[in-house]
């Protein structure tokens, strides 16, 4: 079985004191790999490294030119294995190979759309303002922002970690890197690959481990500079109490119930295809899903009906089987709290239509069915806490202001979608939702170039576009007074 490393200040290195733990395969329930266990003494040994080569390393002062072709190597190493990579994806976190195959392409992406990002800024030169009094002149420009702790979550490993490593250290950053400990074989191949790219030393360091023993000391270390947060809304407020702390700057990506409203003009078989990939996609494992659907009464009959057949021919089985289109959750942890929280679901007067529990005839293997509760209560759990899993709740509405109404009516704000081809009743839809990423007429697809974040409880501060790599860059001004002039305010008459 293969054991992963650490890797600090340009080196693969086992753990100082941790030791390691067991990577598990979700539809076996066996390990495949060891794991490397960082400790806070890595932590700091690596931010130590990152804090070295920032301030003194040729990292954040290189021509954006430079950096950017070390990213597109990276592209290169990332699709160069691409195959390899999804397939550990795959076993890893339980997801269909087609989908990690997605995540993976992304993620080359990202460095080659950081790349470039890094570039055209850089051409772009300094802003120069014009204050009104000529004695004065003003230019704003950017910087490297400084040493980023990155911690990511499970559900799309690598490309989580990517949306944060590509725009960091395009823009000139410095990184740590703390995946989380239920998914981090992919992130040890990035490092492989950035080694192989010659990145210099320090420049990019990754700390596998739990998030009490190695994600805390990286929220909580003096010397980093930025946090950049990817998970649960409870470590999500861990991680902004330690950087209050540190007067640190944070960016959080995190929890949602997005709501997704279906108008009673919609072709059928559009909507329960959209509605089946906002929920049941990468097994309801995505911030994003759109898990509270309401539908327009007139449609609501006829939709359950073709929703119910729909869920019920989803092929569930290990991901790198051909078809499957459902793999098993992504821990036994995780499959305790979905099963939890069906189960209380099925007290809330809900009606439990599909699903509901572990498919029938599947022994082994984190695998729950694709579940649909109808008739919620709206002060359900079911409708309000986000599940992260393959579980949907559908509710009726009559009129436009009653679902807006509706779909606002949550701590949360990442996503939200609306199906209608009255494409000004979407547009209207989409103007009125308090929400940071709208789709209409589709639900999930996400590109690069546009940015990513959530409103409310979702979270603080945007991924990807420029405004991801923005995140990454301190604004400064600098003015300039003509030198030619007197003051005179204590030394004139
Ligand atoms: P999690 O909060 O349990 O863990 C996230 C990361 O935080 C892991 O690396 C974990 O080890 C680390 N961590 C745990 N305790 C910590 C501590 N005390 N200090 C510092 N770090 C600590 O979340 P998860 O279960 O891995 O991921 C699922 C959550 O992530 C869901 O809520 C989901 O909505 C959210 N998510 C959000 C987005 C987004 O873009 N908004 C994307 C993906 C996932």
């Amino acid at each position: 079985m293969q054991t992963t490393q650490l890797y600090i200040d340009g080196r693969f290195v086992a753990p100082k004191e941790g030791g390691t733990f067991e990577a598990i395969d979700p539809a076996t329930e066996k390990a495949f790999a060891e794991i490397a266990s960082g400790t806070a003494a890595d932590v700091d040994l690596a931010v130590k490294a990152a804090r070295k080569a920032f301030d003194n390393g040729p990292w954040p002062q290189m021509p954006a030119s430079a950096r950017a072709s070390a990213l597109r190597k990276v592209a290169e190493g990332i699709r160069g294995r691409l195959k390899e990579i999804a397939a550990l994806e795959t076993r890893d976190n339980g997801k269909p190979i087609p989908e990690a195959e997605w995540d993976i392409g992304d993620a080359a992406f990202v460095f080659d759309y950081y790349a470039n990002l890094a570039e055209a800024h850089e051409a772009e030169g300094a802003e120069t303002v014009d204050l009104g009094d000529d004695a004065f002149t003003s230019t704003i420009s950017t910087e490297p922002l400084g040493v980023v702790g990155a911690i990511t979550p499970w559900n799309f490993p690598l490309l989580m970690a990517v949306w944060k490593v590509a725009p960091a250290l395009a823009a000139g950053c410095t990184i740590v890197l703390k995946p989380s400990e239920y998914c981090s074989a992919s992130c040890a191949i990035l490092a492989e690959i950035i080694d192989a790219a010659g990145l210099p030393a320090g420049v990019f360091n990754l700390i596998t481990g739990t998030g009490p023993d190695a994600g805390a000391p990286l929220s909580d270390h003096p010397l980093v500079d930025k946090l950049a947060f990817t998970g649960s809304v409870p470590t999500g407020r861990k991680v902004m109490t330690a950087a209050a702390a540190g007067i640190r700057t944070v960016s959080l990506e995190l929890g949602g119930k997005s709501p997704f409203i279906i108008f009673d003009d919609c072709d059928i078989d559009k909507a329960v295809e959209w509605i089946l990939f906002g929920i049941f996609w990468n097994k309801g494992e995505v911030c994003s899903a759109t898990s509270r659907v309401l539908v327009q009464r007139g449609l609501y009959p006829k939709l359950m009906e073709r929703l119910v057949e729909a869920t019920e021919a989803i092929t569930i089985g290990p991901g790198d089987v051909k078809g499957i289109k459902l793999g098993p959750v992504v821990s036994k942890i995780q499959y305790d709290k979905v099963l939890a929280a069906i189960e209380a679901g099925k007290k809330t007067g809900a009606k439990l239509v599909t699903g509901g529990g572990r498919p029938e005839g599947m022994k082994t293997g984190y695998y729950i069915a694709p579940t649909i509760f109808a008739e919620v209560p709206t002060d359900a759990a079911i409708w309000r806490e986000e599940i992260f899993g393959p579980v949907v709740c559908v509710n009726p509405f009559d009129t436009e202001e009653e679902a807006v109404a509706l779909a606002n009516d949550s701590p949360y704000g990442l996503a939200g979608a609306v199906m209608s081809d009255d494409l000004d009743r979407c547009e209207r839809v989409a103007g009125k939702l308090r929400a940071g990423i709208i789709w209409i007429n589709c639900s999930q697809p996400t590109f690069t170039q546009v940015p990513w974040g959530g409103y409310k409880s979702s979270g603080i501060g945007r991924e990807l576009g420029t405004a991801g790599f923005m995140g990454f860059r301190e604004t400064k001004q600098i003015t300039r007074y003509d030198h030619t002039r007197t003051w005179g305010w204590y030394l004139g008459q």
